[in-house]
C-alpha cells in the first residue's frame, strides 16, 4: 500500500545527497583548479579539454565598421549586426533577430542544419537599412559564435569534436564547422566571408571587454554551461608554437566536462544514462537548464509512484522525458500565494497532475533543493578558476578588481540559482582569500544582455 509519508522521506534523502555546504564548494573548487592545470598540461589530462581559442586581442573601442555575427547556441540561433564608431560612438547601431530551431533539425543532417542557419542569415541581411554602412568593395565580414565543443585550427576554422545539449546532428562531428556554413552560405547565395570562429564564452567576453577592462573571465549557464577565462601562455605547458604578440590567450575550457567532487543521486545517474551522451557532461547535467527541470521530473515521478503524492492522477505526462523545463520550475518557485494556485496549475497543466496544498509544498522544496545545488556548484566553479588564477599570479589579482561576464537564459531568468549562485562564490570565495588584510573588491559579477555582447566577436582578431 502507499503511505503518504514516503514522499516526505524521499526529499530529506534527497536534500542530504544534494547538500553543498562550505567543504563540498571547497573540495569542487579545489577540483576545478587542479583539473585546469592538468588540462593544460596535456590534451586529455583532465577532463578538461581547455581548448585554445586563438583569441589572444580583445577589443580596444577603436573599432569601427560594419559586423554581423551568428549564434548557434542551444534552443535558438541568433543574428545580429552592428555598427561601431570607434571610441567615441561605439555602438552606432545594432539590430537583432532571433530563431528558434526546428526540433527536427537538431536530429537532421548537416546540411539541413547548415542551410537553416544559412537562410535564416540570408533573410536578416536582405533587411539591411541605410544606418549601416560597408566600404564599397569590401565583403560582408561574419563573426561566427559556436557553442559546442570545438578543436580550435585557427581563427576562423574549427573542428566540431561532438554535439552536446541533446543535438544529434549527423555528419558534422570531425568536420570544420566554418566550412559547413561557407557550403551552406554558398548554396544559400549568401555573400559573407566568416572571419572569425568563436566559442559563446569567448564572445562574451570579448563582449564584456568592450565595456569594461577589469573582465577576465566569462560563464554561460543557458540551456548548457561553459566557462573561458584569460590566460598567459607561459601558463600552457601544452602549447608548442603558437606566438601571442600579448603574451596572453583565451582558454575555452569546455567546464560542462566537469565531474570532480560533485555530489550526485540516483536520479542524476539515471538520467545521464538515458541521455544520448552518457558519462559525459557530468558538471552540465548538474547545473545548466537543459537539465534541472528533468532531474525534478524525476524526483516528482519516484515520489508519485512510491506514495499518493499526487492522488489518482494519470501519471502518463509526468512520465515522459523532459515534460518539465526548467522555465516550469522556476515560474512555480515565483508563486507567492498562500494556495500556491500557479503550483497547481502548472503541475495540471504540464504535468498532468492533480495536487493539494502539501504536495504543492513539496514539489517547491524538489526544485529548489535542485536549484540549490545547481546553483551552488556553478558559484563553486567560479571560484575554482579564480583560485587559478589568483595562485598562478602570487596574489597579484589579491585586492584586484576582477570582473566575471555572466550571461544566458538561466542565469538571466532564474532569480533562485542566481542567489544561490552569488551565495556560494561569496562564502567559498572568501573562505580561500581569508588572509588579512581583506580585499576590498576581490571580484564581482556582471551580466549584460546576449545582444549587446555578441556583436564584437570579430574585433577579437
Ligand atoms: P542557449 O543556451 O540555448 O543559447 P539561452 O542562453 O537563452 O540560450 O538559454 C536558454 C535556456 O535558459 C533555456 O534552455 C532554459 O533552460 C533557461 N531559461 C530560459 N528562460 C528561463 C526562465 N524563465 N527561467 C529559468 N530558466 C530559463
Amino acid at each position: 500500500k502507499k503511505v503518504v509519508c514516503v514522499a516526505p522521506t524521499i526529499l530529506t534523502k534527497l536534500q542530504k545527497e544534494c547538500a553543498t555546504p562550505l567543504p563540498v564548494l571547497r573540495r569542487v573548487a579545489d577540483a576545478m583548479a587542479a583539473d585546469m592545470r592538468a588540462g593544460l598540461a596535456a590534451d586529455g589530462g583532465s577532463d578538461l579539454p581547455m581548448i585554445l581559442s586563438f583569441v589572444d586581442n580583445l577589443p580596444t573601442r577603436n573599432e569601427k565598421g560594419l559586423f554581423y555575427a551568428l549564434d548557434l547556441g542551444g534552443t535558438n540561433f541568433r543574428v545580429l549586426r552592428v555598427q561601431l564608431g570607434g571610441k567615441d560612438e561605439r555602438v552606432v547601431a545594432t539590430e537583432f533577430e532571433q530563431v528558434s530551431i526546428p526540433k527536427e533539425l537538431m536530429f537532421g543532417t548537416s546540411e539541413e542544419l547548415f542551410d537553416f542557419i544559412a537562410s535564416g542569415l540570408a533573410k536578416f541581411a536582405e533587411k539591411e537599412g541605410a544606418k549601416y554602412h560597408l566600404p564599397h568593395g569590401t565583403k560582408k565580414e561574419i563573426g561566427f559564435t559556436f557553442s559546442f565543443p570545438i578543436r580550435q585550427t585557427s581563427i576562423n576554422s574549427g573542428i566540431l569534436i561532438k554535439w552536446t545539449k541533446g543535438f544529434a546532428v549527423s555528419g558534422t562531428a570531425g568536420k570544420d564547422v566554418v566550412a559547413c556554413l561557407n557550403e551552406a552560405m554558398e548554396r544559400q547565395g549568401v555573400d559573407m566571408r566568416v572571419s572569425a570562429l568563436v566559442n559563446d564564452t569567448v564572445g562574451t567576453l570579448a563582449g564584456a571587454r568592450y565595456w569594461d577592462d577589469d573582465v577576465m573571465v566569462a560563464v554561460i549557464l543557458g540551456t548548457g554551461t561553459n566557462a573561458c577565462y584569460v590566460e598567459c601562455v607561459d601558463a600552457i605547458p601544452k602549447l608548442q608554437s603558437h606566438n601571442s604578440s600579448s603574451g596572453r590567450t583565451i582558454i575555452n575550457m569546455e567546464w560542462g566536462a566537469f565531474s570532480n567532487g560533485i555530489p550526485l543521486t540516483q536520479f542524476d545517474r539515471d538520467m545521464d544514462a538515458a541521455s544520448i551522451n552518457p558519462g559525459e557532461q557530468i558538471f552540465e547535467k548538474t547545473i545548466a537548464g537543459m537539465y534541472l527541470g528533468e532531474i525534478v521530473r524525476r524526483v516528482l515521478l519516484k515520489m508519485a509512484e512510491a506514495s499518493d503524492l499526487f492522488g489518482e492522477s494519470n501519471m502518463e505526462k509526468l512520465s515522459t522525458q523532459f515534460v518539465l523545463w526548467t522555465p516550469h520550475i522556476c515560474a512555480m518557485q515565483q508563486d507567492n500565494s498562500q494556495d500556491l494556485e500557479a503550483v497547481e496549475a502548472m503541475l495540471y497543466d504540464v504535468a498532468g497532475v492533480k495536487s493539494n496544498l502539501n504536495a504543492r509544498k513539496i514539489v517547491l522544496e524538489v526544485c529548489d533543493t535542485i536549484v540549490k545545488r545547481g546553483g551552488r556548484l556553478a558559484g563553486a566553479g567560479i571560484v575554482g578558476i579564480l583560485q587559478k588564477m589568483e595562485e598562478d599570479t602570487k596574489g597579484q589579482i589579491y585586492g584586484k578588481r576582477t570582473v566575471v561576464a555572466m550571461d544566458g537564459g538561466l542565469y538571466e531568468h532564474y532569480p533562485q540559482y542566481r542567489r544561490y549562485l552569488k551565495d556560494a562564490s561569496l562564502v567559498s570565495c572568501f573562505s580561500f582569500l581569508s588572509f588579512p588584510p581583506f580585499p576590498r573588491q576581490t571580484w564581482e559579477l556582471r551580466m549584460k544582455a546576449k545582444k549587446n555582447l555578441e556583436a564584437v566577436d570579430k574585433l577579437v582578431r
